[in-house]
């Protein structure tokens, strides 16, 4: 089958262009979250998704280097995901909470990715004609916008443009039915089964039957036409929609948990986890929602403060999950940061400690986008902690706190960050430890660097701007005679400097670009 039309206007150069101004907004957004944990799941559904897009040639050398390929949480409950250009993609904590298993969320994933990758986005942006790049992001980020708000369904004037809000990108039907088509092909290919993607079409069905579009505005975007259902059944021989019943995974019960709680975190909504908790008729239920109950239970109950309600629930948890290594790292992390919320950094240490035991990280190998046995989140908690513990805190690396473990933390998310340069997350803890050690220029330069990550390069330059005042200064006050820096210290402060000059120049430069841009 050939693909739609093979020339686009838009370049990927300019496209990327385009989604960096709209992700910079976004990261802007009070309500885009980085929660570990959740993006860490997503991450390993997304990243089998690219590598087998990459492998069946859906993903070009080119496009692959270009993008950004990145995931942008919002901190939203409605049921939503879609891809932005340059190869970002939003996705709702709404659309976490619905699905029942990795396999489901692979579908709506893969559906999207493959808009990015089939260049349907540049084929929109081309026949928006001559407007400034500018304009187009305002009217996406206008658009996007508007999906939150309860009117969705109303027109939206930007510029001087009518867009009608619930098509943030109004893809053809044509467009849709490849997405489908590239989508399952990308899914199963990267080990997903294909049995989400009728599971996922029949939870579409049905919230569209129910006319929920207001907690669906992915309905709104993807109208579920009985020719895309026949569609994808003609051609990929699947069972009807609704006779597939999807099985809720343990894991999955308590990631979807956090990003119920997460999306609403009104006081009200929170108490009502301890109703649910408390229902009689929870006995009943199969173990993986019981666990999803303990789990957002407790971590409400720590949301609201009340650490001694938390902990009850955290036990019935950890008896639930005990022989899933995934799940029981999950009740682990929770438990660490339960106890950094309620200020026992020491109890959040020997949570984590307990999961660095390999008799307890049991790999699942073969198993698509699997959790690591440690990762991301284990290192951002350790950051925390030690940061919590501070430098007067036991000098003894093991117990995770006190000057040791600063350095020790350190040293980590410097690995990290090298390996990521885009995890601003990492680098702004970096800099608080940094600062915590008394490492004032690095401090500074990990804050800009924060700031380079959120695409944000004028506030970076302001940064490294006042890392270069401060090498200056203390340059200077070195040959006096109070002379309060060492030799070696001045060592390791001229290749720090030198570092942060190379740095300022490079940003300096990606401003410019980003300005003539507009
Ligand atoms: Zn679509």
């Amino acid at each position: 089958m050939p693909t739609l039309g093979d020339t686009s206007d838009l370049s990927s150069s300019d496209e990327r262009g385009l989604g960096d101004r709209i992700a910079r907004e976004l990261y802007r957004d009070p309500d885009y979250l980085d929660d570990p944990v959740l993006a860490e799941y997503v991450q390993g559904i997304w990243e089998p998704l690219l590598a087998a897009a990459r492998k069946r040639g859906d993903l070009s050398p080119e496009l692959s280097q270009r993008f950004a390929w990145e995931i942008m949480l919002g901190r939203d409950r409605t049921v939503n995901a879609f891809a932005l250009p340059g190869g970002y993609l939003g996705v709702h904590l709404g659309l976490i909470a619905v699905v029942s298993n990795r396999d489901e969320l692979a579908s709506v994933l893969g559906h999207e990715l493959s808009h990015v990758t089939q260049r349907h986005i540049a084929r929109l942006m081309a026949k928006q004609g001559q407007q400034a790049p500018w304009m187009i992001g305002a009217m996406i980020l206008g658009a996007l916008a508007a999906s939150k708000s309860a009117d969705a369904g109303n027109a939206l004037i930007v510029g001087g443009q009518a867009v009608a809000a619930q098509n943030q990108l109004n893809f053809s039907r044509d467009m849709e039915r490849e997405a489908d088509r590239v989508g399952f092909g990308v899914m199963t290919e990267a080990g997903f089964e294909a049995q989400g993607f009728v599971s996922m079409f029949g939870k579409l069905q049905q919230a569209s039957r129910l006319n929920d579009n207001g907690a669906y505005p992915y309905l709104r975007s993807h109208p579920l036409t009985t020719e895309r259902i026949a569609d994808m059944q003609s051609r990929q021989g699947l069972a009807t929609p609704g006779s597939a019943k999807a099985e809720l995974t343990l894991e999955h019960a308590l990631v979807a948990a956090r990003a119920r709680v997460l999306s609403n975190t009104d006081v009200d909504a929170l108490r009502a986890w301890q109703f649910e908790a408390g229902s009689a008729s929870l006995g009943t239920q199969a173990a993986p929602r019981q666990a999803g109950v303990w789990y957002g239970a407790a971590l409400a109950a720590s949301q609201l403060r009340d650490f001694d309600q938390a902990r009850i629930y955290l036990e019935r948890l950890h008896g639930l999950v005990a022989g899933d290594a995934s799940a029981a790292r999950l009740a682990r992390l929770l438990q660490a940061e339960i106890a950094l919320r309620a200020g026992d950094a020491g109890g959040a240490q020997t949570a984590l400690n307990t999961g660095s035991n390999p008799a307890n990280a049991t790999s699942q190998a073969g198993t698509p986008g699997q959790a690591p046995a440690t990762g991301r989140p284990e290192l951002l908690l350790a950051a925390q902690i030690a940061l919590q513990a501070g430098p007067g805190g036991q000098a003894d690396a093991a117990s995770g706190t006190g000057g040791a473990a600063l350095a020790a933390v350190a040293l980590r998310l410097q690995t990290w960050v090298a390996a990521h340069p885009r995890d601003a997350q990492a680098w702004q803890l970096l800099s608080s430890v940094q600062g915590a050690q008394h490492q004032t220029l690095r401090a500074l330069r990990a804050d800009a660097e924060t700031q380079v990550a959120r695409l944000d390069y004028a506030a970076a330059l302001d940064r490294f701007k006042a890392a270069q005042a401060f090498s200056r200064q203390r340059a200077s006050g070195q040959g006096g005679a109070t002379g309060g820096v060492s030799a070696s210290q001045a060592a390791a402060d001229h290749i720090d400097a030198s570092i942060i000059d190379t740095r300022q120049r490079q940003v300096e430069l990606l401003l410019k670009e980003q300005t003539l841009d507009r």
